[in-house]
């Protein structure tokens, strides 16, 4: 039987292998080679005959990660397991299988440490003393190994972090929406494909590896979830668990027969997964002595590790060891995002195949890294975190990963040029394959005639660079085969972005159409229902034509078999089917359209452009916001200046006065530092104490006032809630004073902070409907809840909000008075729960535009007021400490939307205040809203993006879903404030006359 020699793989057909001779891959009959290979494996590799389209190929994959199906025509069929491309594999022209070099590795074991949040800086620099915290992995950049920077990938979380370095691939986004708890995808791994790997650590990363694997052959040793105890006294205890478990290990195997076989074979690996740094940082933030000195203890438990494990092996010079972490950390104590405190990690390498340490005379990277941590004098070696992947498979001579999209990064190699430039051509092919699969399924789902192939890659190409590559090889000009791999992975690459994002264009023209459609119809919906513009009555509306009917039908059915002809997923019949219906609807009230422009022409031109121009440019400086929260402060100094433009002050001098200082106050807030990044419990209760004292008087003054409106049972409630928000106050200073001193938080700050999350949405229920009482108990409520879900500066914002909201409350009242529109109506006589009479609704006017507009600002001042997009998914532990400290991603990201949400809450209580007072019903106030935020997420459509930093691309498309995912939310956001303002739970019912 002929074999395949160089590779374990032929992606070819017989006829062109014939017609390589020997060039692109070599074929020669099964040697010794593979036959030892069939030993070193506990189960006989399989020798797959596999039929493909073309003809067939060879190939003797893993055992374990193939099943063989026995077919009807008795042909075997490799189906692989766990692809992330999905493969249509009985139609698949080439056949996919592993991919490695036959040459042997330099190594037979690997020890991959990962310390969890470790940062290259604080890993390599020196301290004050001028010693280095890692003493022995210093002595080893000096001595015996290379060493660089890890660049990571947004985001930077635990679990994408360890994906890319044992799978080599960059997780896709989607799988934030999963906690990174569950697999989304099953992967291949470097532990899949090692013959055995025993890992050690945190239940959260290794179980993922071991799942993920096929067959009983990684195995994990983990310590209990509880043990993640972020106010425990010393997190370096779960680095020491990892150590002394490893040592056992190790003992325990000299009186283990099977264990010390499966020890001493080929292909092993060691993973030691150190979560002690991550604990330590979150809790005391990477500048703390805690932190560093965990550093140290790392160090320490490496080098016992390495010794132990050396002499173990009786220094037989077969092992290598890898030292790296999954991600880095900001100064705050967290990680998620794409600042470079926590894109850099620290790699070094050294032992079997790794380079020795290359002195240098200057460095050839272009930042000051090194100068800075005083190792300009070695050769600094960069690599991105998934080339660690195939850097590790090929030191031990396992195959790459599937999904691999790591590049081998060669400097790191201490082996012959052969050997270098082969596991660079077996790189490029790997990479290459998995273009091909891709090519190979997009071409099965487009019309022939439409598939416009990757035109820089043609299979021409391929096989030309190939042959090249090999004739190199052959001729020993090992490094231009080493460049022409590195080409071809780089195009192979490009390519499968290419086809990745093939049919964007269209999907994008069918997004945009569906977009202006929608925004066209609710402008119509508006014209037509809510305001006076079209005075006539419907009958010269035309009948809706059959033709536009029949027409639309069949543009719909002509899509609909279009697609199905190309077999496309049901999302591409969402977004092509959507605009038709719309766009029919719009087609039926063009009569509407003609009315209006007839309308506009009939007022002043001038007058026109010049409130489009207002609209458009607010817009813009809301879309803006969403890159600088400066922008804001500009926003909210405009709104300071708004009573001053319109002649507001000359009515109302006082109220006028208040609203500008608010303003500007708030506009203090975008300019802070994101939250959580200094914590300052002081101005916590500052705020706790701010907020006590316009409570009391707010009380004072609507009990003293003539015409007051509650009883003793209200007045009894407030004094709760006043009572409820001292102590409030006093929990976070004593859990973070407690915390400070490593005393844990006692069980009653834990009973009382829970107690006051859920009476938040309660007791403001209890109080009287009428307006200045039910938003002062909402006020209290939210804020005591806020406060204890505070660090720093942001306790003050609900706070100054709540304030602005109120004065806005008033100034709307004015712009009332002012317009003629109604008298002077008194705010404390209104009653929420008599304020639906649909019959007082007026028309809208202009200056409805203008409240829609300010909603949709406050909403987004509430959102980034205090912080960005990347504070979201990078939240401080430290801020639901008064809540619980045992690691709990779900109760915490639950606790963190809460502290988002309260301040959207009183943005939206008061808007419903402003629509009772103005007089408008809430819908047509929606529809404004609506039309506003389809602008902007038509703006952010066109500004998502797949190129750049992967914060970038993270940021674009969150800023997108934000926007979409904002009407939405404010219709939920709008019945909730209903909800708060006009339901009332009666207790005292007996005594009801007290409070109507
Ligand atoms: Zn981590
Ligand atoms: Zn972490």
């Amino acid at each position: 039987m002929l074999q395949v020699g160089g590779f374990a793989c032929l992606p070819f057909g017989v006829g062109r292998v014939g017609a390589l001779g020997g060039v692109c891959l070599q074929v020669r009959q099964i040697g010794g080679r593979s036959a030892q290979l069939a030993v070193s494996t506990p189960e006989p590799p399989v020798t797959a005959f596999v039929f493909g389209r073309f003809g067939w190929s060879w190939c003797f994959p893993r055992s374990r990660s193939v099943r063989i199906l026995s077919h009807e025509k008795s042909t075997f069929y490799v189906v692989l397991q766990r692809l992330l491309i999905k493969i249509h594999l009985e139609n698949a022209p080439v056949v996919h299988c592993w991919i490695r070099t036959l040459l042997q590795p330099p190594a037979n074991r690997l020890v991959l440490f990962v310390a969890d949040g470790l940062r290259a800086d604080t890993f390599f620099e020196l301290d004050e003393n001028g010693t280095s915290r890692a003493p022995y992995l210093r002595d080893i950049i000096h001595t015996r190994g290379s060493w660089g920077i890890s660049h990571t990938r947004v985001p930077t979380e635990s679990r994408p972090g360890h994906v890319a370095l044992i799978a080599g691939f960059y997780e896709d986004v989607s799988a934030v929406a999963k906690g990174w708890k569950e697999n989304p995808v099953q992967f291949d791994s470097v532990f899949n494909e090692s013959a055995y790997t025993w890992s050690w650590g945190s239940p959260d990363i290794l179980p993922m590896f071991a799942k993920g694997a096929s067959g009983e052959h990684v195995y994990t040793h983990c310590y209990l979830a509880e043990t993640e105890d972020f106010a425990a006294k010393d997190a370096t205890k779960l680095d020491t668990w990892v150590f002394k478990n490893v040592k056992e290990f190790f003992i325990s195997a000299r009186e283990n027969q099977t264990l010390f076989n499966k020890l001493n074979g080929e292909k092993v690996m060691f993973f030691l997964h150190l979560l002690g740094l991550d604990t330590n940082g979150h809790a005391h933030r990477p500048g703390s002595r805690e932190y560093k000195e965990n550093v140290r203890k790392v160090d320490e438990g490496v080098k016992e590790i390495v010794e132990l494990i050396e002499a173990f092996y009786g220094n037989d010079d077969k092992t290598a060891f890898i030292f790296t972490s999954d991600h880095g950390m900001t100064d705050w104590g967290s990680h998620g995002a794409g600042h470079p405190s926590e894109t850099l990690t620290p790699l070094v390498a050294w032992g079997a195949g790794v380079h020795y340490p290359r002195r240098i005379t200057m460095q050839h990277v272009g930042d000051t890294f090194s100068q800075q941590w005083k190792l300009d004098g070695l050769d600094r070696l960069d690599v991105n975190q998934a080339d660690v992947a195939p850097l590790m498979a090929s030191l031990i001579g396992v195959p790459y990963p599937l999904n691999s999209v790591g590049i081998l990064p060669v400097e790191y190699l201490n082996s012959s040029d052969l050997f270098k430039a082969e596991s660079m051509l077996t790189n490029a092919l790997q990479i290459l394959e998995q273009f091909k699969v891709k090519m190979t399924q997009k071409k099965e789902t487009t019309l022939s005639i439409l598939f416009s192939p990757f035109a820089l890659l043609s299979e021409s190409e391929q096989l030309d660079i190939l042959r090249k590559t090999r004739s190199h090889i052959q001729g020993g000009n090992y490094k231009e085969a080493l460049l022409l791999c590195r080409s071809l992975i780089d195009l192979a690459l490009e390519g499968l972005s290419y086809y990745h994002t093939y049919d964007r264009f269209f999907l994008g023209i069918s997004v945009v159409m569906g977009f202006t459609g929608w925004i066209l119809y609710i402008i119509l919906i508006i014209i037509k229902t809510q305001t006076d513009i079209i005075q006539t009555s419907s009958n010269s509306r035309m009948e809706s034509s059959h033709l536009s009917r029949y027409g639309f039908t069949a543009l719909g059915s002509f899509i609909t078999f279009f697609l199905m002809i190309q077999s496309c997923p049901w999302t591409y019949y969402v977004y092509c089917l959507l605009p038709i219906p719309v766009w029919h609807a719009i087609s039926n009230e063009v009569w509407i359209l003609n009315k209006f422009v007839d309308y506009m022409l009939s007022i002043s031109l001038a007058r026109t452009m010049g409130f489009l121009l207002v609209i458009i440019l607010a817009v813009e400086l809301m879309v803006l916001s969403f890159f600088y929260r400066a922008v804001l402060t500009v926003g909210l100094i405009a709104f300071a200046c708004w009573p001053i433009g319109t002649k507001m002050y000359t009515q109302s001098k006082i109220t006028t006065l208040v609203w500008v200082v608010f303003c500007l106050l708030l506009a203090v807030f975008p300019l802070m530092p994101v939250v959580g990044r200094e914590p300052n419990i002081t101005l916590v209760i500052f705020a706790g104490f701010a907020s006590l004292c316009i409570s009391l008087t707010s009380i004072w003054y609507l009990w003293k006032s003539k015409d007051r409106k509650f009883g003793d049972q209200n007045l009894a409630l407030n004094i709760c809630q006043v009572l409820s928000l001292a102590v409030s106050t006093y929990v976070v200073s004593s859990t973070h004073a407690s915390l400070a001193i490593k005393q844990g938080v006692p069980l009653i700050n834990h009973i009382v902070s829970w107690t006051t999350l859920a009476s938040a949405l309660a007791v403001p229920l209890l109080s009287t409907t009428f307006l200045f009482q039910r938003l002062l108990c909402i006020f209290i409520s939210f804020v005591s809840t806020y406060l204890l879900l505070s660090t720093g500066y942001e306790a003050l914002f609900p706070v100054i909000l709540s304030c602005l909201m109120f004065v806005w409350i008033f100034m709307e009242q004015e712009t009332l008075v002012k317009n003629g529109l109604s008298g002077r109506r008194k705010l404390n006589i209104i009653d929420f729960s008599c304020s639906t009479d649909i019959s007082q609704f007026r028309q809208l006017n202009l200056d409805d535009i203008r409240r829609s507009f300010f909603l949709v600002f406050f909403i987004i001042t509430a959102f980034f007021g205090t912080g960005n997009i990347a504070s979201i998914n990078s939240f401080d532990p430290a801020s639901v400490y008064c809540f619980l400290t045992i690691f709990n991603p779900f109760v915490m990201g639950g606790l963190m939307m809460w502290k988002v949400l309260i301040p959207f809450i009183l943005v939206m209580c008061a808007f419903e205040t402003v629509q009772i007072s103005a007089q408008i019903s809430s819908k047509s106030l929606f529809l404004i809203v609506l039309v506003i935020s389809d602008i902007m997420s038509l703006h952010f459509f066109f500004l998502v993006q797949d190129y750049g930093s992967w914060l970038d691309i993270g940021t674009s498309i969150s800023h997108y879903v934000i926007v979409m995912c904002m009407t939405i939310f404010m219709m939920l956001l709008s019945r909730l404030a209903h909800f708060l303002t006009t339901k009332k739970i009666e207790v005292w019912r007996k005594k009801k006359h007290h409070s109507t």
